[in-house]
């Protein structure tokens, strides 16, 4: 097997010096200020070792890939009953779409698209304030990646909040349907600040190993979830975790991930790894454009796709 000290490394002076690097969001006025030149990626095994190269120790916003870690709380919490709430279908509609949710009376298709995760972190709420259940994803996020440095960043979740009427207008919507049971200022509230968690790339990909390594955290030895809930999350993030380019990214990059609109990918390599991934620019979809790009060539050069016809060992 090549190695990834030596990959990693050549992926990141190849990628520098690309023009094409895509542009950064601005809908939330903080993270336009992210300097897109930014690069940076970290390899956790399972066999213990984590490898990084570029501004892999820099701290980005992880923005939606927090629903990966609300949806793990959120199933520990309501166990199946939260998918009378959330289907498991693919959308075909970008992230902050409206227009499904008329049809489906409210239901949104998946809990990685915003109004998805919207429903997710209402079903946080249950019985708790919403600073309650930001220290509870914030507490949680520290245990997967071991690491207690981790926080939120205030000034990204002021900035979302001031901008939110979308996301806002999705929680009324689901609302007036009787699938929201906080009110929208409440369930918006906490999903901005889970978004506006900053890590770096080697905290990400500690934090994901769970999901590589059927639900069990082998650096720390934590048992998070069942291995059942940990492919299941892995199958969502497969299909639904880049928006409606998630077909693309299975046929390009062949790895559950879930992106974020502050530039980072979590992929997980079942049996094997987790990568993060940290490139600010995004293509038209919303996800990170040379962050897709890494990736598709790291797995390809460590032949790691999940549809490889082989063990991935
Ligand atoms: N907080 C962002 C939003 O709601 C997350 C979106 C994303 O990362 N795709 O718009």
């Amino acid at each position: 097997m090549p190695h990834l000290q030596e990959i990693l490394p050549k992926l990141v002076s190849s990628l520098a010096a690309r023009s094409d690097r895509g542009s950064v969001a601005t809908y939330i006025p903080e993270l336009a200020k992210v300097d897109p030149t930014k690069f940076g990626i970290a390899v956790a095994t399972l066999a213990g070792s984590v490898v990084a190269a570029g501004n892999a120790d820099e701290l980005f916003s992880i923005q939606s890939i927090s629903k990966v870690f609300t949806l793990a709380l959120a199933l520990g919490k309501c166990g199946d009953m939260l998918w009378t709430r959330v289907g498991r279908e693919p959308s075909g509609n970008r992230f902050n779409s409206i227009v499904q949710l008329e049809y489906e009376k409210g239901v949104p298709r998946n809990p990685f698209v915003n109004a998805g995760a919207l429903v997710v972190t209402d079903s946080l709420l249950a019985g708790h304030e919403p600073r309650e259940v930001i220290g509870e994803i914030l507490r949680f996020v520290r245990f997967l990646a071991d690491d207690d440095t981790i926080s939120v960043n205030r000034a990204v979740a002021a900035s979302e909040q001031s901008t939110a009427s979308r996301n806002m207008a999705l929680a009324h919507y689901m609302h007036s349907f009787g699938n929201l049971q906080h009110a929208p200022q409440r369930v918006l509230g906490t999903y901005v600040h889970h978004c506006a968690i900053d890590m770096n790339c080697r905290q990400l990909a500690a934090a994901g190993l769970f999901l590589a390594a059927g639900g069990r955290n082998p650096l720390t030895g934590h048992s998070v979830i069942s291995p059942l809930r940990a492919r299941r999350i892995n199958a969502l993030m497969l299909t639904c975790g880049h928006y409606d380019a998630s077909g693309d990214f299975a046929f390009r990059v062949g790895i559950p991930s879930k992106s974020g609109v502050g530039g980072g990918i979590l992929g997980i390599v079942p049996g094997v790894a987790s990568v993060a991934v940290w490139s600010p620019g995004l293509d038209s979809s919303g996800n990170s454009h040379l962050g897709t790009i890494a990736l598709e060539e790291l797995v390809q050069a460590m032949d790691w796709s999940v549809f490889a016809p082989r063990a991935h060992a």
